[in-house]
């Protein structure tokens, strides 16, 4: 017999898959790490303390299957009904999870026909997680280009191109956009959502630096389903909280395909008491989009093509040398910000809003290498 080769035990579809590359995690002293979008300020010292009073003997205890205290937390400030909530380990567990509840795995009848049943659409650029979720699923994907500008394309451009499926079994919409900070409005996504027959994901990861949100959506049309997380604006990546919702009916369908214990218990009393806390984080909010505004505005004097920014991030394109230069001039300053090796996006850089003292040892290095 052929000696076994583990290689052979892997599913061959996953042999040849690329997998999602999330921003380094470097362990350099003093480095400014702008890359991940994450927030610059720790959590508020209730959220801290409450975490250090939970370590002691009760980690042996599972957690509360369905974060319910959580979830009425969360249904409270929403005003909704728990049942309109289901938390995930990040939102990211959750988006996959949509994928598998939503969409068909593509078969060979699903080829040979129109595909909408198994098929995951987005727009390009956007969160770049959504392609790999689907080819893990053996879902077909839609990827559909933006605006030149990253502005969403109007309803009528997209009826007219005809690439865009509005049968389609899952949409993604990252509102406001990453990675280009692009925010779009309600009342244009409420258009989009309306003529959608199949799921739609709002990805609101960034909401909270926005002008505005489309939560509303998502409580009036049964197909919406809006994102959120902990991780960015609640200084909370650590611990894994997102969440999302929607209409009882597609939160149930999720309910069963979640693992017993998906949301860990430090996590869900760490994401309790931010909601206790929520005055501090709206004070690092305004203090974020001032930076943000501070910093596009300073690096457009220097001959950066910044694009408006409604998230915690900005996306400008460097003057002179190429982005990717950038990138390693900036390392070598112990600057670290992040750069896609992506049609359309090739020649900016994503620059994380980072505290004001941050921002002004970038700005500084940004004036000498320009
Ligand atoms: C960071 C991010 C997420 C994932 O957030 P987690 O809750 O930490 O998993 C989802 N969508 C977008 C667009 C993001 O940028």
């Amino acid at each position: 017999m052929k000696p076994l080769s583990p290689a052979d035990l892997v599913r061959p579809m996953l042999r040849q898959m690329y997998p999602y590359v999330p921003g380094e995690q470097p362990k350099i002293k003093g480095l400014i790490k702008l890359n991940t979008n994450e927030n610059p300020y720790p959590p508020a010292p209730k959220v801290l303390a409450t975490v250090r009073k939970a370590i002691d003997g009760r980690l042996r205890l599972y957690p509360n299957p369905t974060a319910e205290e959580l979830r009425q937390k969360l249904a409270r400030l929403h005003g909704c009904r728990p049942e309109n909530i289901i938390v995930g380990n990040g939102s990211d567990e959750l988006l996959a999870m949509a994928v598998r509840g939503f969409v068909e795995p593509l078969s060979l009848s699903h080829r040979a026909r129109r595909p909408s049943r198994a098929l995951v659409q987005f727009f390009t650029p956007s969160y770049s997680l959504y392609p790999v979720l689907a080819e893990i699923h053996g879902a077909a994907t839609n990827p559909v280009p933006l605006e030149p500008d990253f502005k969403l394309p109007e309803l009528r451009t997209l009826r007219r191109d005809k690439q865009w499926d509005f049968g389609a079994a899952l949409t993604f919409i990252t509102t406001p956009n990453a990675p280009s900070g692009t925010a779009y409005t309600t009342t244009r996504l409420q258009e989009l959502c309306r003529a959608q027959r199949g799921v739609v994901v709002l990805d609101e990861a960034y909401v909270d630096f926005a002008n505005e949100n489309a939560l509303r959506l998502a409580l009036s049309l049964p197909q919406v389903l809006v994102s959120r997380t902990f991780s960015k604006a609640y200084s909370l990546c650590f611990q894994r909280i997102g969440y999302f919702v929607g209409h009882p009916e597609l939160i149930s369908a999720l309910h069963k395909i979640r693992d017993s214990y998906n949301v860990n218990g430090l996590g869900q009393l760490a994401a309790l008491a931010t909601l206790d806390a929520l005055p501090y984080y709206r004070a690092n909010f305004r203090k974020i989009i001032a930076t943000r505004d501070l910093l596009s505005r300073e690096l457009g004097g220097l001959g950066f093509q910044v694009l408006p920014s409604q998230t915690n991030f900005i996306l400008a394109r460097p003057p002179g040398l190429p982005a990717s230069t950038w990138l390693e001039n900036l390392r070598e300053r112990k600057i670290l910000v992040r750069w896609f090796d992506q049609p359309g996006i090739r020649d900016y850089l994503r620059i994380t809003i980072g505290t004001e003292r941050e921002t002004e040892t970038l700005i500084g290095a940004a004036r000498k290498l320009s």
